[in-house]
């Protein structure tokens, strides 16, 4: 017979590689952000279309690549990193198989821009399944950019393997949490289609921790610190009562490196023993630091495993080093000086609690009370109670709010919080030198959709259901985030029913709707008991708010910038702001406006769009 065996052509071994590297847009993004690490880049920025699945793209400032380096990048078993098989022994890259960017580029449609510090150009490579389709010199910031497009678009079979968009994301957050945590000395960028989904400045690891997974994560940690021959630990466990459903949070990180360790777990389990409610899982962030002799990092091509030399005796010490920590917590709780409380919420309302203002208000007045809306088809005949007092009740006071400022700071201790008079300042310059005209200012409603009022350089055109957003949505977020929320008792309590994964998501938000104004009674598997709602919403339009707020929960991406907070407070600001086609009375005109300028950020919605626009008699005269 005769010989049969071949070897394999170069573009076939790399895609038969990336079957093991690159499982999904994630394992991309993973390798992207590592090399730039390697490149020891101070600043990384990810931008993501469509969960990866058109566009994943890393950008660094790192050290770059010449030319020549720059397509031997794309070769198989090409690396910078490793020389020697000695190396293996010494790693301190994350790095070294020199197999990323060739089975990336066997996949994929690649666009790298490259330039060292010292070059006056870079270089920029365009490579479609392994063929490098240009190379020229091009104009580039010092770094690297490397851009992947149309994943696995010469493999259908892996492309359509792919799930769908919510699923992918979620693994590239989980990677680049992954990443980011290891390295809080990098800052790092995340965009997804075009919005920011994190913005990580340059800190320590515990605000590294907290800023990715929230605020309210900062008191939740107890710190661990151990240092023996064999192994630094250090790091955070979270706190037992806080132990989760569900394994979340939990990471080891072995010289930098994200890892998974089934054997570490269990010793951070046995930690606990005893501690934990039944099914419940610890959170947990550990830094370990071991001599790179010890470990091997090669036996799994993802990295992620690794081999330690003494793994009983670092169970041990894990072991003991946690319940340490845990011992000492329990008998004094830990302070923590680090706390930033701006963390929790957009806009601080947590640390303004201490100016909360002492000034006396009529709770019980309500312009919206028993004030029948007539108009819009669907909200006929129902009651809108709407804002609260403490928002200043009419221009004047706004205007008074920016006197004191400057004449007597005195009174604007007295006066509302500062949350109005921030935002007094933000719009000052539209009601500069105003007070002769304020107290004649005329409020119409056009079209059932628009509040128009005068100012002294013209006017100001508000949509009424964006404002209405936007007062309800910081009035949300200041009594979620201080618990201060007024609720209305139901005569009879609603019961909903949902499905138990529904239940389960709620169950995640109880309490920010608890403080939220809502109170819940009894829970069956597949119904829910509300016996009290928050003030600001009428009972008909409950079931309505609970669905859309859970549709919003299920779509927003976990833990991605601000809180679960902020999701709440945007879903209901939404579904309770007055609607367009709703006819407001005189008082409501002129309360709605008062209350958009007295918020924190009045020009936009919570999603950015526009609630006001001003035309000034300047470009009304240009059209005489
Ligand atoms: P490895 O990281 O295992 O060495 P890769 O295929 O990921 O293999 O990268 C190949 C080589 O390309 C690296 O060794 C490095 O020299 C170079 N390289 C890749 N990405 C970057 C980057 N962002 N900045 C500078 N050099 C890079
Ligand atoms: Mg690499």
């Amino acid at each position: 017979m005769s010989d049969i065996i071949q070897l394999l052509p170069d573009h076939v071994a790399n895609q038969i590689a990336a079957g093991e590297v690159v499982q999904r847009p994630a394992s991309v993004v993973k390798e992207l952000l590592e090399n730039a690490i390697d490149a020891q880049a101070t600043y990384i920025k990810l931008i993501i279309k469509e969960a990866g699945k058109t566009l994943i793209q890393v950008i660094d400032d790192g050290l770059g690549m010449s030319d020549t380096d720059a397509r031997l990048s794309f070769e198989r078993h090409a690396t910078s990193k490793i020389k020697t098989a000695e190396d293996l022994f010494e790693l301190d890259t994350k790095g070294f198989r020199g197999e990323a960017l060739a089975s990336i580029a066997a996949i994929a449609h690649v666009d790298l821009k490259t330039r060292q510090e010292k070059d006056e150009v870079g270089t920029t490579i365009q490579i479609e399944g392994s063929e490098v389709v240009t190379q020229e010199v091009c104009v580039t910031p010092k770094g690297t950019s490397i851009s992947v497009k149309n994943l696995f678009y010469n493999i259908p079979a892996r492309r359509n393997f792919l799930k769908s968009n919510t699923v992918e994301l979620r693994h590239i957050i989980d990677e680049f949490h992954r990443v980011v945590m290891a390295h809080p000395f990098i800052r790092f960028d995340m965009y997804h289609n075009e919005n920011e989904v994190f913005n990580l400045p340059i800190v320590n690891h515990r605000q590294r921790i907290v800023n990715v997974f929230g605020g309210k994560t900062n008191e939740k940690l107890v710190p661990i610190k151990e240092e023996t021959d064999l192994v630094t630990i250090s790091g955070y466990v979270g706190k037992p009562q806080y132990a989760k459903r569900t394994r979340g949070e939990q990471f080891f990180f072995v010289n930098d490196r994200y890892i998974k360790s089934p054997y570490l777990n269990h010793a951070v389990n046995a930690a606990f023993e005893g501690l934990l409610k039944e099914k419940t899982h610890p959170s947990y962030f550990i830094y370990l630091t071991v001599d790179p002799k010890s470990i091997d990092i090669n036996i799994h091509p993802t990295k992620t495993e690794i081999k330690f030399e003494d793994e009983h005796a670092l169970y041990a010490m894990l072991r003991s080093s946690i319940k340490h920590s845990l011992g000492q917590f329990n008998v004094a709780p830990v302070l923590d000086f680090n706390r930033d409380a701006s963390m929790d919420t957009p806009y601080d309302y947590k640390g303004k609690v201490a100016q909360t203002p002492t000034i006396e208000v009529d709770r019980s007045f309500n312009p919206f009370k028993d004030e029948k809306i007539s108009g819009g088809s669907s909200s006929e005949n129902k009651t809108y109670t709407s804002f609260k007092k403490e928002t200043p009740a009419s221009w004047e006071n706004l205007y008074v709010g920016l006197e004191s400022e400057t004449t007597t700071p005195k009174q604007e201790e007295n006066s509302f919080s500062s949350v109005e008079f921030e935002s007094a300042e933000v719009t000052g310059s539209l009601f500069e030198d105003n007070e002769k005209q304020i107290g004649h200012h005329t409020t119409y409603q056009l079209k059932k959709k628009y509040i128009v009022t005068t100012i002294k350089s013209g006017m100001v055109i508000i949509n009424q259901h964006r404002a209405h957003e936007r007062i309800l949505y910081e009035e949300l977020l200041r009594n979620i985030t201080m618990a201060s929320a007024v609720s209305q008792q139901l005569l009879f309590p609603l019961v909903l029913s949902f499905t138990t994964r529904e239940i389960e998501l709620l169950n995640t938000v109880k309490e920010q709707l608890e403080n939220a104004g809502f109170v819940f009674g009894e829970a069956a598997d597949e119904s829910v008991e509300i016996s009290a709602i928050p003030s600001a919403t009428s009972e008909q339009e409950v079931p309505m708010l609970i669905e859309k707020l859970l549709e919003d929960l299920n779509s927003e991406v976990p833990e991605s910038g601000y809180s679960q907070t902020d999701v709440l407070a945007k879903s209901i600001a939404k579904s309770i702001a007055v609607k367009t086609g709703v006819v407001l009375p005189a008082e409501q005109l002129q309360y709605m406006a008062n209350s958009l300028f007295a918020c924190t950020e009045p020009t936009i919605t919570p999603d950015n769009k526009p609630t006001f626009i001003t035309l000034t008699v300047d470009e009304i005269d240009k059209k005489f």
